[in-house]
């Protein structure tokens, strides 16, 4: 599955933001058998519509989407030159899908900024850095190879061109996302800066509500997303009782917990959607690509399903809530009858039709 590696510098509170992520573990309470790796935390994406199709269904339990964090140790200055952990840290973000710049936003005096002071911006462009400097290293390797298969292939000079084009890019100080740059001829060359980016302000508490506040990170990174948090309430928010921890939340001006929508955020930023199928036994969310079709979206079920596709029964979600029931769906003409072209809508419950 798709993974988001969270890095940052030292002491901006990443451990403390994972511990709360894989505590927030659906695997151990949903998936019993799964292996669960010390360094990846699986965080169920939040839907109240799975609480609304299990009460239409009776479902006895619900099942929401995953995304996949990865916890990325240590980012050092010189990381690019392969300095302490630095091989071994851009190998791992090589693998992962998207990447999570955890910033240190607030100010504590009791804990030591490695930099000296806290400055969100040195420390995303510290980051930016290290990886585009790695980036041009990449390519730089590439180059002599790219040139000489361009003199003998005429049709690989493309690739050469695009790679000269992001090794410009880069030169500028931007990552190939900001740039919105175009990686795929040189897909083969895993540009770790191609990769999306979200950034987590940990926040002092008063700074959650402060919008001045936020707008001006936002503007930091833009177009990518920012999620605001304290990573030491998250903590403490997970070991209170739902109740509880809504009203905690509530009190800090706050609907939600900042994982939660750092999950949500997170699955959408590695290209993911949802559709739904619910039943007596579960209601649930599958995950698949954006733009994916229906006989692409049956066989995240089953292989089956995809090989055998017939067609699919589609409902939106909205149409469902509003009939009540599949069976009045399908009295008011809700139910769609879909083929093997359709592309899934998000909120799309779907019940499949499939030779096997
Ligand atoms: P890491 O090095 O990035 O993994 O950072 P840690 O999670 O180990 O946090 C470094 C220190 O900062 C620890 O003493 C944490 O308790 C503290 N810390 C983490 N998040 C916050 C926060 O939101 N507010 C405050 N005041 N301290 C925090």
């Amino acid at each position: 599955s798709l993974t988001i590696g969270i890095v940052g510098l030292p002491n901006v509170g990443k451990s403390t933001l994972f511990n709360a992520l894989t505590k927030n573990d659906v695997l151990a309470a949903n998936y019993p058998f799964a292996t669960i790796e010390p360094n990846v935390g699986v965080v169920g994406v939040p839907d109240p519509r799975l609480d609304k199709l299990a009460e239409i269904f009776g479902s006895q339990r619900i099942l929401p989407a995953t995304v996949d964090f990865v916890d990325i140790a240590g980012i050092v200055r010189g990381a690019s030159e392969g300095e302490g952990l630095g091989n071994k840290f851009l190998a791992n973000i090589r693998e992962a899908n998207a990447i999570c710049q955890v910033v240190r936003a607030f100010t504590d005096p009791d804990v030591v900024h490695v930099d000296g002071k806290v400055s969100p911006k040195d420390d995303i462009d510290t980051i930016h850095t290290e990886l585009i400097l790695a980036d041009l290293q990449t390519i730089e390797k590439a180059l002599p190879r790219l040139q000489k298969e361009a003199r003998l292939k005429k049709d690989t000079a493309p690739v050469l061109a695009a790679a000269e084009a992001a090794q410009a890019v880069l030169e500028t100080g931007k990552t190939l996302f900001e740039a919105g740059f175009d990686t795929t001829l040189v897909r083969d060359l895993h540009l770790m800066t191609a990769k999306p980016f979200l950034y987590v302000f940990n926040v002092d508490e008063d700074a959650l509500s402060d919008e001045d506040f936020k707008n001006t990170q936002r503007a930091l990174v833009a177009p990518a997303e920012a999620i605001f948090l304290n990573a030491k309430i998250e903590s403490e928010l997970i070991e209170l009782e739902d109740d509880e921890a809504l009203e905690l939340l509530q009190s800090m001006g706050q609907d939600e917990p900042g994982l939660a929508t750092l999950a949500r955020v997170g699955f959408a930023t590695l290209g993911l959607q949802t559709y739904l199928t619910a039943g007596p036994k579960e209601a649930r969310a599958w995950t698949i690509k954006q733009g994916a079709t229906a006989p692409e979206a049956a066989g995240v079920i089953h292989t089956d399903f995809q090989k055998g596709f017939i067609k699919a029964e589609v409902t939106s979600f909205d149409d469902l809530v509003a009939t009540g029931s599949i069976a009045e769906a399908r009295a008011k003409g809700k139910a769609r009858i879909e083929g093997k072209e359709y592309v899934m809508q998000d909120g799309d419950v779907v019940e499949f039709r499939f030779n096997v």
